[in-house]
């Protein structure tokens, strides 16, 4: 019997997380695809091809060439342009797809959050009094603390920032996750911050700064996600899995 061929468009914990459930299934080929951003990405349970396909048509072209049965967009909350093209291209090629996008954070009683829709915005939000900051965005998305160089930034990221800012108090911290909420709570105060920049990504692996903000009372300025299209969706690992293994069990792998 011909494998049920999977390409999961991952850069996320629960892209490896699913791909490792397939991983061991001999009725899947399951190739994981990544866009190269990180220097040394972690180890991953699957084949994996890198790089960019070249927008919605690239990645229809890829689709079809490849014969793909089904197409899983696990990627982050924030990648909005991947999704859109998966979703395009699935709708051009009639490969069905399966988005797996693990819920956003919810703010609670206690906690002190200013939302913002934008890197910018919350950069702004952030007042023009000189705040202690730990910045979580991202290396990508640094670009507006430029125009607010009276804060003290603790910037920390996966990869180092190089060059780095142009700005006047900024320290680098090189960390991959999970964080501890404990861990998170030491940072926070051996650093004197009293505010957080950081996306709404969800999931375990982030929110310890967002527990430790709440038992500190620091204010956290949270970057609203952006839009994704409205496809299939699941919230977890476990439903993707069993989604998927519906899907291939019924033969329903063209024109979802
Ligand atoms: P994006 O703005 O949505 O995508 C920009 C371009 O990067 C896409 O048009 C595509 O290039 C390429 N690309 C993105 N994801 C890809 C993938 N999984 N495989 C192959 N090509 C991909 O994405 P981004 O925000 O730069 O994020 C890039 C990657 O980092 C994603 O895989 C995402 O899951 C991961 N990530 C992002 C964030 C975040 O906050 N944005 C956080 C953690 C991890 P072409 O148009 O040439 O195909």
């Amino acid at each position: 019997m011909m494998a049920y061929k999977i390409l999961i468009l991952g850069g996320t914990t629960e892209a490896r997380e699913l791909a490792a459930r397939l991983a061991g299934e001999p009725r899947y080929e399951t190739k994981l695809s990544l866009a190269g951003r990180t220097a040394r990405p972690a180890g991953q349970p699957v084949p994996v091809r890198v790089g960019g396909f070249g927008g919605a048509e690239g990645l229809a072209a890829h689709l079809a060439g490849k014969g793909i049965d089904l197409l899983v967009d696990a990627t982050h909350p924030f990648a909005a342009r991947i999704s859109a093209n998966a979703a395009e291209a699935a709708r051009v090629t009639k490969v069905p797809l399966l988005a797996l996008r693990r819920p956003g954070w919810e703010r609670g009683k206690l906690d002190r959050w200013t939302e913002a829709d934008t890197v910018a915005a919350a950069v702004v939000a952030l007042g023009e009094r000189t705040r202690r900051v730990l910045v979580t965005l991202g290396r990508q998305e640094l670009a507006p603390l430029r125009a607010h160089p009276h804060h003290f930034y603790l910037i920390r990221s996966v990869d180092p920032v190089d060059p780095p800012l142009d700005l006047p108090d900024a320290q680098y911290l090189l960390a991959r996750g999970p964080f501890g909420e404990d861990d998170e709570r030491r940072l926070l105060i051996d650093h004197r911050i009293d505010a957080i920049l950081s996306k709404n990504s969800g999931g375990a692996a982030t929110y310890g700064k967002i527990a430790a903000a709440r038992g500190l009372g620091i204010e956290v300025v949270m970057v609203r996600r952006p839009p994704k299209p409205v496809v299939p969706t699941v919230g977890t690992v476990d439903e993707a899995v069993a989604e998927i293994a519906h899907r291939a069990a019924s033969g329903k792998n063209r024109g979802v």
